[in-house]
């Protein structure tokens, strides 16, 4: 049952457009009532034009909002006399109408209007609703929809046949109202509802009663039949299953993203595996798309994997995955065939819904917002599923009505509004030892450049904080922090696996923990030397052989970043232990470069120069070592860097930040192993 949000204490002061603002955020906050991105709210006013002269004005949510957040920014007004006289035009099309709506424009600053504008300026209201709720679409999508909707509502209800959005749904609502002037509420089919009322609550509630009295129709019939009929599949125990898909994930990924990489996002709530493990439910998921809403971002039809976790092994999910992948491109290809115009080329032929009974949902999606946006869109068909199959047989849109959405003009000029995607976008990296200094830099330059960026640290308190701050200014999900210690196999290989869950695989790994010591090597304790050893050395060969692992089985090649030291190659006296351990990380790196060409795996290294800034390392007794051993105070030593560069700068961790992202894009595709130095120049250490 959907909940009355009103609340007369918050709605009495507002007026105007503010009350639109105000009705159209309580019906997105319901998800059940209006899907992400979806539906629209109008009100018609008298204003004045720019000219003084009085004048009606649509206010009609502009495209792109949703209605959850939206603000009075995300409103377009259109002077409603000039929209007026296209009810007795014949034919328009979608483009004429666009162009035309542009002219009618109360200020020309303001958003582009919805698709649907006609729908709300065609209806002689003052307030209008137009919603996608899960109960009504269920009816819109079932077989016998009409009748049952005719048994619920009698003649209060318009139903109106399945046609896409545009200038003829208009007109033909509108023309059925006027011969049935007593209806309160139109269905329109496969698609969503339409309400009114005299004042914003009273459409409010209008839209809401109708919700609910479809709601209790289908409550009342589900009682009859067991949900999905019945439980086909059990969940996978656990911790196995997860197991099974941390294995699952980068192969899938990798399935994918051969075109173009993406984002995967792991659903196991309840309502989700109820669903994949039901009876009927690949029957119910494969007949294709409920609402031109979902499918732009859910595909006309899932990916279901063939699968049962209580009587397969990994193995066999991992072929059933790659078999699974290659047959919907196919499919996918077919089904562009048959429909296809020749306005536009093929999309990518990846699924954006895969499910897998007994393990969840996955979704994918150019960055984990859009992945998560796939994942609640499919959560909205589910429920519609439920809905339409408990009542009656669930009617989806066929394929030439969903290509008809899919490859539409109007939801093609949307994607060419979008900006340039960044240099990083679509990217996973890694980077250990990021809640400080050069890994905090890189972080934020990498996530800056569109990358999904894990913080990896032994401090977890400060990686989260870090990890805060680039969703903060990023993103949902962008960035996401795991507790790391590179001495430790487990805490890698954990690290990594929750790495793999919550975003699908990996692209970019930056091994830059760190610590450093000196002393002379008569007083270098065995213990010191073991240190810089497990942590340099160790710990960069510990998470350079799970990266490995990891992008063997994605397939899509790999970028491993060192950030060694300008003393890997010249050595400073006093400093054994931290020399020869990043040495060993330097001949590591080269190595690994040679071993991982056949994969595609890049493998460079980095080495700074006393870059001070920020670092802990420099906070420690290895700033008074070093003062020390240069015959300086310990607060000269920047000073003393500086003039010993050939540039004469210090160095910065930003310009380590460059360097890496040079080195993590594909500017540098064709360098591996390489070593780059970022130290101001010093002779000793030109490569030769
Ligand atoms: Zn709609």
């Amino acid at each position: 049952m959907v909940m009355n949000l009103w609340v007369e204490e918050e709605a009495s002061g507002l007026n105007g457009l503010d009350e639109l603002v105000y009705r159209s955020t309580l019906l997105g906050r319901d998800r059940s009532v209006a899907n992400w991105g979806g539906g629209n709210t109008s009100m018609k006013s008298d204003e004045v034009d720019f000219r003084g002269r009085q004048t009606t004005v649509l206010w009609v949510k502009g495209s792109g909002s949703d209605l959850a957040t939206i603000t009075r920014q995300g409103f377009t007004g259109l002077r409603l006399e000039d929209i007026l006289p296209l009810l007795d035009r014949q034919e328009m099309s979608d483009a004429e109408m666009t162009a035309y709506l542009a002219h009618c424009l109360l200020d020309p600053g303001m958003p582009r209007q919805s698709i649907e504008t006609l729908m709300h300026a065609f209806l002689p209201f003052k307030h209008i609703d137009h919603t996608h709720p899960d109960s009504i679409i269920a009816l819109a999508t079932s077989r016998h929809g009409e009748a049952i909707a005719g048994d619920i509502f009698g003649n209060e209800v318009i139903w109106e046949p399945y046609i896409r959005p545009g200038f003829k749904l208009a007109q033909s609502i509108a023309s059925k109202l006027q011969k049935h002037p007593g209806a309160g509420a139109v269905i329109l089919a496969k698609h969503g509802l339409i309400t009114w009322g005299d004042t914003s609550h009273t459409c409010y509630e209008k839209t809401l009663q109708i919700i609910n009295r479809a709601g209790e129709y289908i409550a009342s019939r589900a009682a009859d039949h067991p949900v999905f009929g019945g439980v086909k599949i059990a969940a996978a125990a656990q911790p196995q299953g997860d197991q099974m898909l941390a294995q699952a994930l980068p192969v899938l990924r990798g399935a994918i993203g051969k075109n173009q990489h993406m984002i995967l996002q792991l659903d196991q709530s309840p309502a989700t595996l109820e669903f994949v493990n039901g009876m009927s439910s690949r029957q119910l998921a494969l007949s294709g798309a409920a609402c031109p809403d979902h499918l732009v971002h859910t595909k006309y039809v899932p990916l279901w994997v063939d699968f049962d976790p209580s009587q397969q092994s990994e193995t066999e999910l991992l072929a059933a995955l790659q078999h699974g992948v290659e047959e919907y491109a196919e499919q996918y290809q077919q089904y562009y065939e048959e429909n296809k115009t020749p306005d536009y080329p093929m999309d990518d032929p990846y699924p954006r819904v895969i499910l897998m009974p007994g393990l969840g949902m996955l979704t994918t999606g150019k960055d984990a917002r859009m992945a998560d946006i796939s994942a609640q869109l499919f959560q909205r068909a589910i429920q519609v599923m439920r809905g339409a199959s408990g009542i009656d047989r669930y009617a989806a849109m066929t394929p030439a009505e969903a290509f008809g959405v899919e490859y539409w003009p109007l939801e093609r000029y949307k994607l060419t509004l979008l900006p340039p995607e960044c240099e990083l976008a679509r990217q996973i990296a890694l980077i250990t030892g990021a809640a400080s200094g050069i890994g905090r830099a890189l972080a934020r330059r990498f996530a800056q450049e569109g990358a999904h960026v894990v913080i990896a640290d032994i401090d977890l308190n400060g990686a989260q904080a870090l990890a805060n701050e680039l969703c903060e200014a990023h993103g949902f999900m962008r960035s996401m922090a795991v507790a790391c210690d590179v001495t430790s196999e487990e805490s890698i290989t954990e690290a990594f696996r929750q790495t793999i869950m919550t975003y699908g695989g990996l692209d970019v790994v930056v091994s830059n923990a760190g610590l450093a010591s000196a002393h002379e090597i008569e007083s270098t304790t065995l213990s010191e030397w073991n240190k810089m050893f497990d942590v340099l050395s160790t710990g960069y060969f510990l998470v350079a052989r799970e990266a490995f692992r990891t992008w063997r089985k994605q397939k899509l090649g790999g970028n491993l970043i060192f950030i060694a030291s300008k003393n890997a190659v010249v050595p400073s006296k006093k400093a054994g232990a931290y020399n020869a351990a990043k040495a060993a990380e330097l001949h590591l790196a080269r190595t690994l470069a040679a071993e991982g060409g056949d994969a595609g795996i890049r493998v460079n290294v980095i080495c700074p120069d006393a870059v001070i800034q920020g670092s802990n390392i420099w906070n420690s007794t290895w700033r008074e070592a070093r003062a020390k051993e240069y015959g300086i105070q310990p607060d000269e030593i920047e000073n003393y860097f500086r003039q010993r560069s050939i540039l004469n700068v210090n160095v910065f961790p930003e310009d380590i930040a460059e360097a890496a992202l040079f080195l993590a894009s594909s500017r540098s595709a064709k360098t591996t192993g390489a070593m780059l130095m970022v130290d101001g120049g010093i002779p000793g250490a030109f490569v030769r």
